[in-house]
């Protein structure tokens, strides 16, 4: 979050300066003498741990690599990355095992540096910030900064996502309209580099403006993973207090009885409801929903989400605008949880029993006739059927539109919402037509825009499809910032050490 943004939200008291409203109970203070870390546990083939190490995410991927390195310290990353350049192995960092592509377990990839022992949350007085280790999940983050300290990060939905890969890669959730991405509140990253000499250490960077490592704090508000280092630790500011409840919801539009204009009032609707209620500020902002429309042989539209502290007033307004002359009745349930409840409900809601493929795209205003047809096309084709397909539009703006495209690396600043493209399947012989299905999808939604969409896609979702395209694919990712990403990758990883197919690539 940018610093007049910052500003903006203080003086509406939705944001307060962590350090001055919480201070570390003692207890729950970085210990003076803390337990000895994990590790560093080094598992190879024939080790019984190294199957459940090598397929940690999506079921398309699973790496081969010589060494799982496990590690519960700085000191142990800089070791395994020192090991992995001299003996010239190339290598990835697992933090929560999220990623959607196979950047980690790349066939090419030697040793897997794997941070299931570094997951501290604590609050760092040093720095008045809390620190937040990189193999945490967000579910642990949530659970210990909230009981801890009252105060979340705005992030994910999904509980076992990583903040390793989260963070670096911008971050937005259910609170994002609100309070901004997870990058917006970044203070700091720790971060083990590699310079031209080979010579592998530990660097703080700070978004102080004198700090002579700034660059590399940047890097890390929505760069992307597995680019610059290995980042251990994350350090956030101003985090805002949640609700103490939410109003949760579920909505079904149900495929039968809706016809084609229908579908294109549902889905034109929530466009137009997400263009005229994105404002930084706007009230409406405390409504996060997801529209997931799927594939006629799933059954229906679901449309889920919160209110932020349970306005059941602003939920049937928003009901209300979807449905309008939609032609169907939807069924509809509600409930009203506390906030940790309500956030750590979708434990087991990971994705990982799935071959995955997505796609995104950050869509400034509602979706274009032509695009809703095509979306129709394309879930109603009876030439292809499959157990998940899906596009979903989701809420966006509000908080995270107030900050400067350039402030941080996550450039879309402008967008409305963020569309979500996914094909799920279990067979691997599926693998091509679920592909070629999802392909199509999205080459049919950016038919006039070169295939690509034209305010941008986001970098957590990862597709390396668009590395292919004819739009430089940093530009789809980065906008503004690709060339400054670009400079700050020469100047931290020389050597290149850290690479995968959506790595930002040196200059030049
Ligand atoms: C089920 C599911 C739900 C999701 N929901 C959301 C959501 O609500 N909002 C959202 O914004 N995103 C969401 N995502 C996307 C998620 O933010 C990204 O996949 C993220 O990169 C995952 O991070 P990870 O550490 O879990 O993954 P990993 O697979 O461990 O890492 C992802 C990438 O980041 C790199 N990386 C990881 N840790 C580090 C580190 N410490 N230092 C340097 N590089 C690192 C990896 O090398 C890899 O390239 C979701 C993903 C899934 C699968």
């Amino acid at each position: 979050m940018g610093q007049h943004t910052r500003r903006a939200l203080i003086r509406a008291g939705a944001v307060a300066s962590a350090a001055a409203l919480y201070p570390a109970p003692a207890s729950a203070a970085a210990p003076a003498s803390c337990p000895p870390p994990l590790g560093p546990v080094s598992v190879r083939p024939g080790d019984p741990r190294y199957a459940d190490l090598v397929r940690r995410g999506n079921r398309r991927f699973v790496g081969t690599p010589d060494e799982v390195r496990v590690v519960g310290s700085t000191g142990q990353v800089v070791e395994a990355v020192r090991d992995a350049v001299r003996q010239g192995w190339r290598l990835a960092v697992r933090g929560g095992g999220h990623c959607f592509e196979g950047f980690v377990d790349d066939p090419a990839v030697r040793l897997v540096i794997d941070l299931s022992g570094l997951t501290g949350v604590y609050r760092d007085p040093a720095r008045s910030a809390f620190a937040v280790e990189a193999g945490a999940t967000l579910g642990e983050v949530y659970r210990r900064l909230y009981l801890g300290w009252g105060v979340t990060l705005p992030g994910g939905s999904c509980p076992g996502v990583g903040i390793g890969g989260h963070a670096a890669g911008g971050g937005y959730g259910r609170l994002s309209r609100l309070h901004g991405l997870v990058a917006d509140h970044l203070y700091a990253v720790e971060v083990v580099v590699v310079d031209q000499a080979g010579t592998a250490r530990a660097v703080v960077a700070t978004r102080e403006p004198g700090d002579p490592h700034r660059d590399l704090w940047w890097a890390h508000t929505g760069g992307g993973g597995g680019t610059f280092g290995v980042v251990t630790r994350y350090w956030f500011r101003s985090l805002p207090r949640p609700p103490a409840r939410v109003l949760t919801f579920t909505v079904t539009w149900p495929w039968e009885g809706l016809d084609e204009p229908g579908f294109h009032r549902l889905a034109a609707n929530f466009g137009a409801w997400c263009a005229r209620h994105s404002t930084p500020g706007a009230p409406e902002n405390r409504l996060y929903s997801e529209l997931i429309l799927s594939r006629r042989t799933l059954g229906g539209h679901t449309l889920v989400g919160q209110v932020a502290g349970g306005d059941e007033r602003l939920f049937d307004a928003h009901l209300a605008a979807l449905g309008a002359g939609v032609g169907v009745t939807p069924s509809v349930t509600r409930e009203t949880l506390p906030w940790l409840a309500a956030t750590l409900g979708s434990e087991s809601d990971d994705g990982k029993g799935w071959r995955l493929k997505v796609k995104s795209g950050f869509q400034r205003g509602p979706l274009t006739g032509r695009q809703i047809a095509a979306a129709y096309h394309h879930l109603t084709r009876t030439d292809y059927d499959a157990p998940a397909g899906s596009l979903s539009l989701n809420t966006y703006g509000g908080a995270v539109n107030a900050v400067p495209p350039t402030a941080t690396a996550s450039a879309q600043r402008d967008a409305t919402m963020l569309l979500f493209y996914l094909a799920g399947w279990t067979d691997p012989a599926e693998d091509d037509r679920h592909l070629a299905w999802i392909r199509e999808f999205y080459a049919g939604m950016y038919a006039e825009e070169g295939g690509v969409p034209p305010a941008g896609a986001y970098i957590n979702y990862p597709d390396v499809d668009l590395a292919g395209g004819s739009t430089p694919w940093p530009d789809v990712y980065f906008g503004p910032n690709a060339a400054r990403l670009r400079r700050v990758k020469a100047r931290w990883d020389p050597r290149n050490v850290f690479h995968h197919a959506l790595s930002v690539p040196s200059e030049g």
